[in-house]
This record gives structure tokens, C-alpha cells and sequence, in this order.
């Protein structure tokens, strides 16, 4: 795993991510042989996490999403953490519509709320209908939030603008067939998290899981797919807390996201789920 950008807390991680690749690489054979891994143990796949902006650990987050995933299924991690710690920003990362080219799947967990600017979320958006699919994580689906532009959320497959308070969810699964929630626990309730409120689930997308508001009882989903353009992607409106990003079944469903949506499982990306 490598930070191909980072503001200046995240050389610490760049450093002990580096000691990682090292780690496992002195443990693999001469030969380019794969080890084996529980949900995918095919060629690398190329996943670049954009992360950083408001109110959420992103150092953390990133170290327990790459060392986690890592576990399971065989995927390098390039990480961009740029733009600060507040709600507004355009990272250079953007700045060239063809900026997504060299990954198999990129994973959104920024937080920039108030960046509103069209063009600039359009460099983002067409970047994923042009074909390299993504997992959108919690505050993702809050960034580019004052854009009157829904391109966005088209992307995301659901619009959201508010969240409500912190507790532990239970997660109902609603479509346990999915290659994404294979072994999902039927079960499972979150460590401290938010429950975002689903204003609008967009055509394409299908629902995963759902969680209900303790307000109001209304129920929301938390886990999806989306077809956007014909390009993959899987979102969670979890992962507000550092507990959420340290737990086991957490960091399984986005393993699974990953391979799935990048079509590295060999499942159909397309069809499942129509
Ligand atoms: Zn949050």
C-alpha cells in the first residue's frame, strides 16, 4: 500500500503500510505465486482509496480498511488523503478526466460537503460511468452535498442530506443472495455509528440492508448497489467511527464490495441484482 498523496499525520501510516508490503513480500515465494486468501486470490487488484475532509479519523480508517481487506482478498492500495480537515475542497487528484484510469476500483470516503462546483464533480462522475467502479463509504454520500447538480448522487445510487444521532444499528438483510452479502450475519448490529437518512433511492440501485431510525421508525437503506451508466458500485452509509472501521464484519462486507464490484470475483457485475 502506497500514499501516492498525503497531508502531513499520514506519512506515519505511509511508513508502517510500507513495512507491510515489505512484510508480506519476503513472506511470498520467487515466483509471482498469489497466496491464497479467503475471498480472492487472483492478481492484484488495483484500488486507489480517496479519503480525507471533515469529522471522521481517516488515518485510522484507511490503515483498518487496507490492513483488513488485505487479509482476505489480494488487493494493492493506493491512497490519496489530501484537501484538509474541512468541508470544502478540490484535490488536484481531479484535475484530469482520465484520473481513474490506472485502477481496477476506486473507494470514495471523503467528506467534502460543500464543494458544489459542477464541473468539478463531473470530472469525478464521468470518470466511473466511463467504466472503473467504485465503493462509496458514509460521508461520501454527504460530500458534494450543496451541489445543485445531482450527478453526484446518481453515482451513489441514493441521496442523502442529514444523518441522525450515533447508536448500534441492527442491519437487516434484504437481499442475501448477493454476492456482496455472502456470509453476512443475519444478525448484526453496528458498533457506534450514524444512520444517514435515504431521501431518494435512485433507479438503478438495489437495496442490500436497511437499518430503522429510533426516532421515527422509518426504515433506510445502509448497504446498496448501483448501476451507474452500466459501472459498478456499492455503497454503506456506515463507517462514521473508528469502531465500525475495527470490526470484523465491516471490513468483510467492504472486501467483498471490492471484488465484487471490480469483477475480479468472475461474478457478473452487471446483471446481479436486476
Ligand atoms: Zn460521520
Amino acid at each position: 500500500m502506497r500514499f501516492i498523496r498525503y497531508s502531513f499525520p499520514a506519512l506515519l501510516a505511509f511508513i508502517f503500510f510500507a513495512g507491510f508490503a515489505v512484510a508480506q513480500n519476503k513472506k511470498g515465494k520467487k515466483q509471482k505465486e498469489h497466496p491464497k486468501k479467503e475471498f480472492y486470490s487472483g492478481a492484484p487488484i488495483k484500488a486507489l482509496i480517496v479519503t480525507g475532509g471533515c469529522c471522521h479519523n481517516y488515518l485510522y480508517q484507511t490503515f483498518a480498511m487496507g490492513s483488513g481487506v488485505q487479509k482476505v482478498a489480494n488487493v494493492d492500495f493506493e491512497v490519496v488523503n489530501v484537501g484538509g480537515r474541512g468541508t470544502e475542497a478540490m484535490i488536484d487528484l481531479y484535475d484530469k478526466a482520465d484520473w481513474a484510469e490506472p485502477y481496477d476500483i476506486v473507494i470514495h470516503n471523503e467528506c467534502f460537503a460543500n464543494t458544489a462546483e459542477p464541473d468539478y464533480i463531473r470530472r469525478i462522475t464521468e470518470a466511473h460511468r466511463g467504466g472503473v467502479p467504485a465503493v462509496v463509504v458514509h460521508c461520501a454520500m454527504h460530500s458534494y452535498r450543496a451541489a445543485e447538480v445531482d450527478d453526484w448522487r446518481e453515482f451513489l445510487g441514493v441521496t442523502s442530506r442529514r444523518h441522525e444521532h450515533q447508536s448500534n444499528y441492527p442491519v437487516k438483510v434484504e437481499l442475501p443472495d448477493h454476492p456482496v452479502m455472502e456470509g453476512f450475519p443475519g444478525d448484526w448490529v453496528t458498533p457506534k455509528d450514524e444512520l444517514y437518512l435515504i431521501e431518494k433511492l435512485w433507479p438503478n440501485a438495489k437495496i442490500l440492508a436497511t437499518s430503522v431510525s429510533e426516532k421515527d421508525n422509518s426504515e433506510h437503506p445502509v448497504m446498496w448497489v448501483n448501476h451507474f451508466g452500466g459501472t459498478p458500485v456499492v455503497g454503506t452509509t456506515y463507517g462514521h467511527s473508528d469502531e465500525t472501521f475495527g470490526n470484523d464484519v465491516f471490513i468483510r462486507f467492504l472486501a467483498r464490495a471490492i471484488v465484487w464490484a471490480s469483477g475480479a470475483s468472475g461474478e457478473e457485475t452487471l446483471a446481479a441484482g436486476q
